[in-house]
């Protein structure tokens, strides 16, 4: 099963995604989690991703690449994954096109998720307030003008993918402001 969720940032896709990959037996591939480790082991990578992800920005389309190319040669990848938060960028989900023709794998599902805005900023606050209350560590780009940056990104950059997607047919979109477990009925449903 290969699936990418779409969907702006705190849409839920992450959550999401972990539910599915317990049911798949298959990874959720998170760029933003993988470009986090990058930086946090300051990695060349991470170098370079650090100060564009900090300001909310979009890291460059040939980095994502070719972490994600070789990401999906990992044998646990052999049955399947779950991409979260790629593509971004139409060019992105060109370059995954031909990724996987060379590799000989197809797409399954793209699921976007559906979500009102305003409430996305409010989800945000509280992800930030829980995190504090728990003793966590809040993300360096969970603040609301990082955030609101985020959101900018995703409505120029990343939502001309559904576009793209409903193009080639594999585009289903769920109602991402439904509460976690009617999400995920309505993602089983797809999938089956
Ligand atoms: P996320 O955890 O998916 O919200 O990603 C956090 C940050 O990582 C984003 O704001 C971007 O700076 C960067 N990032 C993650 N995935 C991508 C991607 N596919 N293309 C470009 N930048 C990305």
């Amino acid at each position: 099963m290969r699936l990418i969720f779409l969907g702006p940032p705190g849409a839920g896709k992450g959550t999401q995604a972990k539910l599915l990959t317990e049911r798949y037996g298959i990874p959720q591939l998170s760029t933003g989690d993988m470009l986090r480790a990058a930086v946090a082991q300051a990695t060349e990578v991470g170098k370079r991703a650090k100060a564009v992800m900090d300001a909310g920005q979009l890291v460059s389309d040939e980095i994502v690449n070719e972490i994600v190319s070789d990401r999906i040669d990992a044998p646990d990848c052999a049955k399947g994954f779950i991409l979260d938060g790629y593509p971004r960028t139409v060019p992105q989900a060109i370059a995954l096109d031909r990724m996987l023709e060379s590799k000989g794998l197809k797409l399954d599902a793209v699921i976007e998720l559906k979500v009102d805005e305003a409430a996305l900023v409010r989800r945000m606050e509280n992800r930030v307030a829980e995190t504090i209350a728990t003793g966590g560590t809040v993300r360096s780009d969970d603040n609301p003008e990082a955030f609101k940056r985020r959101l900018t990104e995703y409505r120029e950059k990343t939502a001309p993918l559904s576009e793209h997607y409903a193009e080639t047919g594999q585009l289903k979109t769920v109602d991402g402001m439904a509460d976690v477990e009617a999400v995920t009925a309505e993602i089983d449903k797809i999938l089956a």
